[in-house]
């Protein structure tokens, strides 16, 4: 962080004192409004999207309030570029979107707009309103509770401070001003950020009651960032993680995704399974690992990944997901061949249920399950390629993605090297060079390895 930020302690500039959200019962703390100047900050005007910009301009100079909010802010200040560049307004998403001809209103649970510039996407949310109503307000039409205290509605409206304090972490409820360049902390973000802590703004307990989502917005942030998540807001995640099954399955099938697509996947994984995380998101998969399966395809698949996006290449969240879910694949297909399945029939057969059961925890919608079942079915036609058997598999629209899959297992020892090399071979010589290749095939096309004995486990 940069020495900028070591005044800003002292830069006391109002006295508004606010109290967290959701914390009537315990410790109330109080945070201080303050306000950093333009010369004590790294966030410059340059740093912002153009459309961006344009959007809080044309909020401003339609008379409303309006601020760069969120990871926008954040990543300029730990000198990262954002994801993207979200805004908070006092104008109401109505107003908003009679603003921009190219604005969507969407939500329910949460009504935002969306304002479309091509490819790039600024959400414009409303300041909302003091979180403590939600428990007067429970039934209310704007706002509703859950009997679990999880909030499954929030359109009450508030002012910018009451905005602050009902975001998730101290370091995303910082605003920056492009009206005076001034970066404003309610809730002692700056700080937070100077020590590389994630901290939740209020009780940590009653904010994941709200919105379990906040725990894997806590994994999710803590690698990508890597941050230590401060020891109040780590306390209660293991107990409360099976409050993820609340959610609904797209809900989380798009947090999956956000988790492992934002480059630090290995680092993710680790961070789920040591926080009982996963379970809830790939319950199969947790049991199979339980019962001995190995994890080393899912790790070589996130580090694979990780590479590609450092190196700016998309991933497919089908190629996600099938790596994923192959120890729970695995499992359930040697079950059904230990039970006198023939090897076909018991893979389909593992399909099928593998999948029926994910989706009871996190969707995949069918465009990404089609394919997803596909690269596994190809691992059983990649080692068989004689006569014009190598052609066809090769013709097959998801061959890439299953020789990848295939280079994976094989760099995760899970079956021995060589048919990777051999079909990276096929698809690099002419003509000639194939059909010599197929003529030196020998009939012992490599098999899968034996299965490791499932990891001995103390009696009960
Ligand atoms: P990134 O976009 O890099 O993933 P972000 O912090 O901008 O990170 P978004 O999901 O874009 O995350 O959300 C924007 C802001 O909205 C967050 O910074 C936070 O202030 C607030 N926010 C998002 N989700 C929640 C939530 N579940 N609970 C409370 N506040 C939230
Ligand atoms: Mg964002």
């Amino acid at each position: 962080m940069s020495k900028t930020f070591s005044s800003i302690l002292e830069q006391s500039v109002d006295k508004l004192r606010s109290f967290i959200p959701g914390n009537g019962k315990k410790k109330a703390r109080a945070y201080q409004r303050r306000e950093v100047p333009r010369d004590q900050h790294n966030v410059s005007r340059s740093v912002i999207s153009e459309p961006a910009k344009k959007v809080l301009s044309r909020l401003n100079k339609s008379g409303y309030e309006a601020y760069l909010v969120g990871g926008g802010v954040r990543d300029i200040l730990l000198g990262q570029r954002p994801k993207d560049f979200d805004i908070a307004t006092n104008a109401t998403p109505e107003e908003v979107h009679d603003l921009f001809r190219n604005s969507r209103l969407i939500g329910r649970r949460f009504r935002i707009v969306h304002v479309v510039f091509g490819r790039e996407i600024i959400e414009v949310t409303t300041f909302r309103g003091n979180a403590n109503q939600a428990d007067k307000d429970s039934t209310s039409d704007d706002r509703k509770t859950s009997e679990h205290g999880q909030l499954l509605r929030d359109n009450v409206y508030g002012n910018q401070e009451e905005d602050a304090l009902r975001r998730d972490f101290t370091i995303n409820a910082l605003y920056y001003c492009i009206r005076d360049f001034t970066v404003i902390d309610f809730a002692n973000g700056i700080d937070d950020l100077r020590n590389r802590q994630l901290r939740l703004i209020g009780d940590p307990e009653t904010r994941y009651r709200e919105d379990p989502v906040r725990m894997l917005r806590a994994i999710r942030f803590a690698a990508k960032l890597d941050f230590d998540i401060e020891p109040e807001t780590e306390a209660p995640i293991r107990e409360l993680a099976p409050l993820l099954t609340h959610i609904p399955p797209a809900r989380l099938f798009e947090e999956v995704l956000k988790l492992f697509s934002a480059g630090h996947g290995e680092a993710t994984y680790d961070l789920l399974t040591r926080y009982d995380l996963l379970a809830p998101l790939f319950p199969e998969t947790v049991k199979a690992i339980e019962a001995g399966e190995p994890d080393e395809l899912i790790r070589q698949a996130l580090r694979n990944t990780d590479a590609r996006i450092a190196q700016g290449k998309s991933v497919t969240p089908y190629f996600l997901f099938a790596a994923m879910l192959w120890p729970a694949l695995q499992k359930e297909w040697n079950h059904r061949q230990d039970n006198g399945d023939p090897v076909q029939p018991a893979l389909h057969g593992a399909i099928g249920k593998v999948i029926g059961r994910q989706v009871q925890a996190t969707s995949i919608p069918k465009r990404f399950s089609g394919p997803m079942k596909e690269i596994w079915e190809l691992q059983m036609r990649l080692p068989r390629r004689q006569g014009k058997r190598a052609f066809v598999t090769m013709s097959h629209q998801r061959f890439r993605a299953a020789y990848d899959f295939l280079l994976v297992r094989e760099a995760c020892g899970e079956i021995k090297p060589g048919l990777g090399d051999w079909w990276t071979e096929f698809q690099r010589v002419d003509e000639r060079g194939q059909e010599r290749m197929l003529s030196e095939l020998t009939n012992d096309a490599p098999k899968k390895r034996r299965r490791r004995k499932p990891a001995q486990r103390p009696a009960p």
